[in-house]
């Protein structure tokens, strides 16, 4: 039955992406009680979502796992999912939280077995493909998901079909009474780790994003080379489902533009680079050109650039899209661009274009008393001792420096338990 126990602890962490993950994991294994709060059914955050990580190009269990096996075994950690902090009052070492759990309808003797999804009929936008595809009802969020859990959605509580998973499933795990729930909790210290969000492709009215099928955005390309995602890793067009024999990237899709996002969103350059690979891994004679205004690959990611960029099918040309149109009868995407080095006037075809989104940072809620920039990613403020942010919530950044900014913010969350 439901009324979830929550207790009071040392360290809140809002947000268990991998930034939040790292700073719990930290905290914990020194002997903080942390209660770490997630607004998804599922832990990992943005990462989870990646199809590989640059520069070895491994896959995200790689960071991830090892962290579930840390949470999984500290007592310390208080895992919330599907939750989100409504309120915080007090100060340093003294905070009172207010957060809100919602119902996930399956409780911890899920086995993960899958039978009520297999009675299940009516589907959903599968989120975590972006709605690129759609899940059925009764749904495990991904195959690494932790916790290894189903949910029930909301659309079929009260229904016939609720009633059937419930029949199906021979542990005990469907809760129907399950309900949302308020918990009060007392914590030393904040650790915002909400991350980011991809900027909204549709509001950069000439880069053609909803409106010619094969553009599509940089998440997307995570989702589609994923063996996890809609189209079980074949990167196809979306138009037609033909295989990608040309692609070209469009850097800065919104960044570094005072009309959208005035600032850098730092791992675009690199995500792209990255994705080149994946293209041309899976299609040995396709062919990639990447439109940039300047390649950053920030942190020690030179060698990497060096050598994607010797690939003599990827072709990298210093110069900002100007207008993008879908060819009717192949739905070829047509770019138009100006070579800034040689002055040329480029018109570029090719099976799909990829935009190089930025990222948005992602707000806590809650009136948390924190400082942000003019842009909403929080600002260390000397002022405030007590609440920390981290990762992408701060700037944003990759996995590696969001794992050292982790560490950090939980040796600060500790110092504020020593004042306490
Ligand atoms: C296309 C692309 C490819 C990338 N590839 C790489 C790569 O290969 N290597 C690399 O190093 N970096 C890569 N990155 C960057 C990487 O995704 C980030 O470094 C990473 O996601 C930062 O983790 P985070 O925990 O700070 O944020 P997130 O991953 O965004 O995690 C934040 C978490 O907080 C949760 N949350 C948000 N708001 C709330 C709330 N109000 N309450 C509770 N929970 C909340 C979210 O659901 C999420 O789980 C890539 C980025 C892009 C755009
Ligand atoms: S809820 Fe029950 S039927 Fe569904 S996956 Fe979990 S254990 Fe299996
Ligand atoms: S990382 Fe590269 S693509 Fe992303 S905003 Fe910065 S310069 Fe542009």
């Amino acid at each position: 039955m439901a009324d979830t126990k929550v207790s009071d602890g040392d360290v809140l962490v809002i947000g268990g992406g991998i930034s939040g993950l790292t700073t719990a994991v930290e905290a914990a294994e020194v002997g903080c009680r942390v209660i770490l709060v997630e607004k998804e059914p599922s832990l990992g955050g943005r990462v989870a979502r990646n199809n590989k990580y640059y520069t070895k190009l491994c896959p995200p269990s790689c960071g991830l796992e090892i962290n579930f096996k840390r949470i999984k075994k500290n007592p310390n950690i208080q895992c919330l999912t599907l939750s989100e902090v409504e309120a915080i009052s007090g100060g340093e070492g003294n905070y009172e939280v207010t957060i809100r759990i919602n119902p996930r309808y399956v409780n911890e003797n899920c086995t993960a077995c899958g039978k009520c999804a297999e009675v299940c009929v009516t589907e959903i936008p599968n989120e975590f493909n972006l709605g690129m595809d759609k899940i059925r009802a009764a749904y495990l969020p991904h195959p690494m998901a932790f916790p290894m859990r189903y949910v029930i959605a909301p659309e079929i509580i009260g229904t016939e079909e609720v009633k059937k998973c419930l029949d199906a499933c021979k542990y005990n795990a469907i809760d129907l009474d399950m309900k949302q729930e308020t918990v009060k909790v007392k914590v030393g210290a904040v650790v915002v780790a909400t991350g980011w969000n991809p900027y909204d492709a549709a509001k950069i009215d000439n880069l053609g994003f909803g409106k010619c099928r094969n553009v599509i955005t940089n998440v997307m390309m995570e989702r589609l080379a994923s063996p996890s995602g809609p189209t079980k890793g074949r990167i196809v067009r979306p138009s037609d489902g033909k295989e990608v024999k040309t692609v070209i990237f469009a850097q800065c899709a919104g960044s570094r533009d005072e009309n959208h996002l005035a600032y850098c969103s730092g791992v675009c350059c690199l995500a792209s680079l990255k994705q080149a690979t994946y293209v041309r891994e899976q299609y040995p004679d396709a062919k990639a050109t990447i439109f940039y205004i300047d390649v950053r690959a920030l942190g020690n990611y030179e060698d990497f650039y060096t050598k994607v960029a010797g690939d003599e099918n990827i072709s990298l040309i210093k110069g900002k899209v100007a207008r993008v149109e879908e060819d009717p009868t192949t739905a070829d995407v047509v770019v138009e661009a100006e070579d800034t080095l040689t002055g040329d006037k480029i018109k570029a075809r090719a099976d799909m274009l990829v935009l190089a989104t930025g990222m948005v940072p992602s707000a806590p809620g809650g009136n948390i008393a924190v400082t942000y920039d003019e842009f909403g990613f929080v600002v260390s403020d000397p002022s405030i001792r007590g609440i920390y942010g981290v990762g992408c919530a701060r700037r944003p950044t990759g996995v590696a420096q969001s794992v050292q900014d982790a560490t950090g913010a939980a040796l600060k969350a500790m110092q504020s338990m020593v004042r306490r």
